[in-house]
């Protein structure tokens, strides 16, 4: 059996494992079982167009994290166009400041009077309850609602409401300001300027950083953690010891992975709830019929809850002979979407929809599914995962990332707490 010994090992080369590797340097080795890095932030070729899985774009309110990525690669900047698709009219994002663009003006009116009556959200003790409370009922019932349920399904109050000040904008009336300093996340607006690889697929960024890592193995599954020996263990049979192990693979299979785990925690991250996400990609013949880069949909019309435009995101990708819609359909999305083949669903329903303008341009439909796309912030998420990273830290394991948290983050946030992950001495061992 071959076997290495290093400070740290490090599952994952997504953002959150590249961005302690570089805080590591020398120190660390990275694993990846995956044979490219970037993990969720990796971009793929679909019948000669570029797709990411699921719509990607970078901003960030790290300014560090900013400097790393600006300084590895071109990046090319644009205004975010972003649409709301509600009931057939399209609404420029966010709806809560554009409602009056609708089509119906009873439904208008219904929005204007809900904002008028809508109450502060302190007591708000859930994610469906924040609707009501921020935007009043005739925002909520004409767009917030159909459209969250849509993306994380009908039980909106099974979530707390915690995330919604990073991510749901303000309505209107409201001044917001877009953050790009102070490390906390602010929502996006309709004037907001996000950043793209100037060549390349959103994954370019990590193949960047990755350059400077290292040690680096790809191809390399972490199969077995022994904390007593601090070893672990790859499926092809290599062993790495270790004085630290930072895990960016999913909390829920690390604990699994980990010799000695008491039953009740695998039994508590069992609880912790995700979101498959599939994608339909489809490449056609460009260009695109239009300049937007999303579209938000509470529309059964269109499967899916989210499409994203790739193409209009850099002058690179407009250039291509070949460009990529794409649907993200959650797992409760896909539910809606009934039987049949969802490739040609799909391609129907983006004629029907206007986004390609003739049939006859798509040149290859895809679909992929993400087992894992979406967190889900229920309310008992903080307390499992605190839980769990206790225990973890006990016997010298970190957990970092979207999954290795749990969190709702993207990869710029993935990036930075791997960035700011230097160790430190693990806790008494617990008995
Ligand atoms: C639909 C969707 C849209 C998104 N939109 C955006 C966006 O617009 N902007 C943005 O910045 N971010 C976006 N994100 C989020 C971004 O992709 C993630 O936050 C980021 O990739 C998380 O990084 P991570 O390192 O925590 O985890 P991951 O990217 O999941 O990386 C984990 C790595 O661990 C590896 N791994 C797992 N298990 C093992 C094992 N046992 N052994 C070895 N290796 C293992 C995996 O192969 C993977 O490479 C989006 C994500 C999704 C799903």
């Amino acid at each position: 059996m071959r076997h290495r010994r290093t400070d740290v090992v490090v599952i994952g080369a997504g953002p959150a494992g590249l961005g302690a590797a570089l805080a590591l340097g020398e120190r660390a080795i990275v694993l990846d079982e995956a044979g490219e890095v970037g993990g969720l932030a990796h971009a793929i070729d679909v019948g000669g167009a570029s797709f990411d899985l699921g719509g990607h774009s970078f901003h960030t309110p790290h300014r560090a994290v900013r400097d790393l990525v600006y300084g590895a690669l071109p990046m090319e900047e644009r205004p975010r166009d972003a649409w709301c698709l509600v009931g057939g009219d399209y609404v420029p994002y966010p709806f809560q400041k554009h409602f009056d663009r609708l089509s119906d003006a009873a439904v208008v009116a219904a929005c204007r009077d809900g904002l008028a009556s809508a109450r502060d959200t302190a007591r708000a003790g859930d994610f469906d309850a924040y609707l009501d409370a921020r935007f009043g009922a005739g925002i909520a019932s004409a767009f917030m609602k159909p459209y969250n349920r849509k993306l994380w399904g009908d039980d909106l109050a099974r979530m707390s409401a915690s995330w919604a000040a990073e991510r749901v904008a303000a309505p209107a009336g409201v001044h917001e300001r877009f953050a790009t300093d102070g490390g906390r996340r602010t929502p996006l607006q309709d004037d907001t300027v996000v950043a793209y690889p100037a060549r390349g697929g959103y994954g370019e960024i990590f193949v960047a950083l990755a350059r400077r890592v290292a040690r680096l193995e790809l191809g390399k599954a972490v199969a077995a953690i022994d904390p007593g020996a601090r070893t672990c263990t790859t499926r092809d049979g290599s062993l790495y010891a270790w004085d630290e192990l930072v895990s960016t693979m999913p909390l829920t299979r690390l604990v699994h992975c980990v010799a000695g785990a008491p039953a009740s925690l695998k039994a508590s991250v069992g609880r912790l709830e995700a979101l498959p996400v599939t994608l339909a990609m489809v490449a056609i013949d460009g260009p695109l019929a239009t300049p937007r880069q999303r579209v938000y949909s509470s529309d059964d019309a269109l499967p899916g809850h989210k499409l994203v435009l790739n193409a209009n995101s850099s002058a690179w990708l407009a250039s291509r002979e070949r460009q990529g819609i794409q649907l993200e359909i959650s797992g409760p999305a896909l539910a809606r979407c009934g039987g049949g083949d969802l490739k040609v669903r799909v391609v129907e329903a983006l004629a029907e929809c206007g986004v390609i303008d003739r049939p006859g341009r798509v040149a290859e439909a895809r679909t992929l599914t993400l087992p894992l796309g979406y967190p889900v912030p229920t309310h008992s998420r903080p307390a499992i995962v605190a839980e769990a990273k206790r225990w973890l830290r006990a016997h010298g394991i970190h957990t970092l990332g979207r999954f290795g948290e749990w969190d709702y983050i993207n990869a710029d946030e993935a990036l930075h707490r791997g960035l700011a992950w230097r160790g430190g001495p693990p806790e008494a061992t617990a008995s």
